[in-house]
């Protein structure tokens, strides 16, 4: 399916980017269960060599939370935006800034762990502002899951949206969004003024898409991105194979 929509060219290197990234499905490839993704072994420093490369600017931007991604890249540390933004890292050592969005209750957590319940092989994740369930082990519960979340929902009458990500549906704050998590970064040193450019895979991306597109910066997608009519990358391999060349391209411009 990847091969059938056509492929964007790539921009022109430079070294006045402000470069975001997603983390699963952008960076590593997407594993069974959240916990069980694989950081090759390079990554980490690659990721550091290009935040010198961009003066600093560059942030993952992910559904994780930043506790969690400081724990898969360790010891090395990122500027960040977790929980798609919920949370937001300017800088590797700064600290965390929470922008509260509503969290979701007890009562509305409790319902969709019992929906979660109902299958074998379903994984519920409960984050800080937000609620995943996850059903890669088990596809056919893809409408199930969302037809049982959405009636949770529906009856909780709770500030949040449902979202169909890659073989999850993510319950997630209507006040958090990547776009905003990219606004945000943008505000301040060492990202203001620069390019923004975005890479994400999944439709939780396309807010960042939306925010750098707006701000003459460039969106590139990984694989086939929901709601986007062509791709960048075919797959985080490839992006990694990119990223490994930028500090090069960089140099020699
Ligand atoms: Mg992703």
């Amino acid at each position: 399916m990847a091969d059938l929509i056509p492929s964007i060219a790539l921009p022109r290197p430079s070294s006045d980017w402000a470069l975001f990234l997603d983390v699963d499905g952008t960076l590593l490839d997407i594993a069974e269960r959240p916990e069980e993704v694989v950081v090759p072994a390079a990554l980490p420093v690659l990721l550091a060599e290009l935040q010198r490369v961009f003066g600093g600017a560059l942030a993952l931007v992910s559904g994780r939370t930043i506790e969690n991604l400081d724990q898969l890249f360790q010891p090395l540390t990122f500027a960040a935006a977790g929980e798609h933004g919920a949370e937001i890292r300017p800088s590797p050592d700064a600290p965390l800034t929470v922008y509260p969005p509503h969290q979701p209750t007890a009562a509305l957590r409790a319902a969709i762990d019992r929906v979660g319940g109902a299958a074998e092989g379903l994984v519920v994740e409960q984050k800080r502002f937000g609620i995943a369930v996850h059903y890669r082990a088990f596809p056919a519960m893809r409408y199930p899951v969302q037809t049982g979340v959405e009636a949770v929902l529906r009856e909780s009458g709770e500030p949040m949206e449902l979202l169909a990500g890659k073989m999850v549906w993510e319950l997630r704050s209507r006040g958090s969004t990547k776009g905003r998590a990219v606004a945000r970064l943008m505000e301040a040193p060492p990202f203001h003024g620069r390019l923004p450019v975005f890479v994400g895979d999944d439709r939780t991306d396309v807010d960042g898409f939306l925010e750098v597109t707006r701000r003459g910066g460039a969106a590139l997608p990984v694989g086939v991105v929901p709601m986007m009519t062509e791709m960048a990358f075919a797959d985080p391999s490839a992006v990694r194979i990119w990223l490994a060349t930028l500090p090069a391209l960089i140099r020699d411009a």
